[in-house]
């Protein structure tokens, strides 16, 4: 392919709303450009980098015995009613009303649409177990859609689904697809861990995610600094710690004065109080009913932990409207003592503590001296906040660490959620009907071009893998007028392409500086420089876009010698 041929346009600015360095290098090298908010176009250069991924997927998911097929993506909303989550999907679900009046969905995943097939055509143990999966792309209405391609409202995913008669076999295509998956992030050259997450509006039993650590990611994961333990924030178990002792254990709390002052840092640095000593109050709305939540001034609300204790799959936070009536008074000044007519579930840490400071259900005040319980009758205590670099790993109790990372992969053992909902069952060897049981396996393939540039960057550009840059080779003549610059160039490209190297020839006529630059930022494996010095005495620049290596050879053993270094490449 010639430079002067291919739609790929490298921009030397950083553009205005791009914040996370892949975002940035996805605009600047040229792989897509943004059509309106978290929508992108995919360029040439970037296409060619998803397919290649999807290559890699459709190898590794082939050989396991996954069979791909393609699902529409418009979807009628009575099978979302039916699953029970078109009202669980909200406001991230995009519908549209045909001509007919008929309420459909623009699928944001495919559970429902591939249990109806299945149920459909498959009634028999002998046609299990199944496994079917396609590449296809996916809606949703994102809040707020950022870093380019990582939460954009329409990407492309791979999605699978597993269909067996037992759990036993569920078990064995969950670990097949599991080592799929190892197999496909390391041949995309991601750096990623496997942890153990939350099934959250999925629903089922067991789930892992696969996490690529980078600065820039959304999630949050706990390693433990000594064992093999990795888990989501969502999952995280966490151990009990000690309830923490304070001076201000009073026979009576006391109301004091804090004027204008609401969040809890605020309030700690005006009573010139520990964070800690402090307790926020947080109401949500489950199932249309208030409760709400008590949880130490330095912690944070895990609303997934919450959500499995209430067992419900609707919550939010509860608006200005609902405090003010549940608590009498307003936003920002909550508190657990005398509130009534609501359920108050209370953090473990909290357990038995004295002396704390409260909101006190009313403008500019707070209570000190609370004894958690004297003065507040605590529904029930749990675990519903964040695991922090504080506590202890919940499997051998040492140190842990919590890092940001990148969410590429999710896999669930679904069970029966999906198939007793849309009643998809199969007759065993007795004849007798059981429900099919199912597993789900996503990847966001769009995502996993954005996870690999986090990791695989530097002040200059891109650095690809071998595996999955759009070319292997950039051919670059430094001075197009020079006709022999230019035939030495034409028949190392030639001789590379009959090898079947997919081979960039940068023919433009721009300056070297420019030329050289633009290599970098565009970052493909190996750069055959090709100059007026070195060719003088037959010598040809390699140059190793990852390592920074420079070699000379031999222009007439140029090809031979791009060949054998290619081969050696990763
Ligand atoms: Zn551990």
């Amino acid at each position: 392919m010639r430079w002067s041929k291919i739609l790929l346009p490298t921009l030397k600015e950083v553009p205005a709303d791009a914040e996370a360095i892949s975002h940035i290098l996805m605009i600047r090298a040229g792989l897509i450009r943004k059509l309106t908010s978290g929508v992108y176009s995919y360029l040439p250069f970037g296409l060619k980098v998803l397919t290649k991924i999807e290559k890699i997927i459709k190898e590794e998911m082939n050989s396991k015995g996954a069979q791909e097929l393609l699902l529409p993506a418009i979807q009628p909303c009575e099978l979302w009613q039916k699953s029970g989550r078109f009202e669980a999907l909200g406001e991230d679900m995009i519908t549209f009303r045909d001509r007919h009046k008929k309420l459909n969905v623009l699928g944001p995943t495919h559970e429902e649409v591939i249990t109806a097939l299945v149920k459909n055509e498959v009634n028999s143990y002998r046609q299990l177990p199944l496994i079917l999966y396609q590449i296809q792309t996916k809606f949703r209405d994102e809040a707020r859609p950022r870093f380019g391609v990582m939460r954009s409202r329409e990407f492309i995913m791979k999605d699978a689904y597993s269909f067996d008669c037992d759990t036993q076999g569920l078990d064995v295509s969950y670990d097949k697809i599991y080592e799929a998956y190892c197999r496909i992030f390391k041949r995309c050259g991601l750096n990623f861990i496997p942890v153990e997450a939350d099934t959250g509006i999925m629903g089922g039993d067991a789930s892992h995610e696969f996490m690529v650590l980078a600065d820039s990611g959304e999630d949050k994961i706990v390693k433990c600094k000594k064992c093999e333990y990795a888990a989501s924030l969502d999952k995280a178990e966490i151990l009990k710690i000690d309830t923490l002792k304070y001076a201000d254990d009073f026979q009576e709390y006391e109301e004091v004065k804090t004027p204008n002052v609401r969040t809890v840092e605020d309030v700690a640095d005006f009573l010139k109080k520990d964070i800690k000593q402090l307790v926020k109050t947080i109401l949500y709305i489950a199932d249309q009913k208030p409760v709400a939540v008590l949880v130490r001034g330095d912690h944070e609300v895990n609303e997934s932990k919450l959500a499995r204790i209430l067992k419900t799959s609707h919550l939010e936070m509860a608006g200005q409207e609902v405090v003010e009536k549940v608590t009498k008074g307003p936003l920002g000044f909550s508190g657990p003592v005398g509130l009534i007519g609501v359920d108050l579930y209370g953090d473990y840490s909290l357990q038995g503590v004295k002396g704390i400071i409260v909101g006190a259900n009313k403008a500019d005040a707070h209570f000190i001296g609370v004894d958690i319980d004297r003065d507040v009758k605590v529904s029930q205590w749990a675990d519903i906040r964040n695991i922090t670099a504080d506590d202890k790993c919940p499997c051998c109790g040492q140190g842990i660490d919590i890092q940001q990372a990148i969410e590429v992969g999710h896999v669930f053992k679904l069970g029966t959620k999906y198939t007793k909902s849309l009643g998809a069952a199969y007759l065993d060897v007795q004849g007798k009907s059981n429900l099919i049981i199912m597993g789900c396996y996503g990847i966001g393939v769009t995502r996993i071009i954005a996870a690999y540039l986090e990791q695989n960057n530097d002040d200059f550009g891109i650095i690809w893998s071998k595996e999955i840059s759009p070319f292997q080779a950039l051919i670059m003549p430094l001075n197009t007028d020079n006709q022999e610059i230019m035939k030495e160039a034409e028949d190392i490209y030639k001789l590379l392409v009959d090898e079947n190297i997919e081979v960039l020839f940068d023919d433009r006529d721009i300056r070297a500086g420019m030329k050289f630059k633009d290599a970098d930022l565009i970052g493909i494996p190996m750069q055959v420089i090709i100059g007026e010095k070195n060719l003088a005495q037959g010598i040809i620049e390699i140059k190793l876009r990852k390592t920074g290596r420079r070699l000379k050879v031999e222009s007439a053993k140029a090809a031979q010698e791009i060949l054998k270094l290619l081969d050696d490449l990763q």
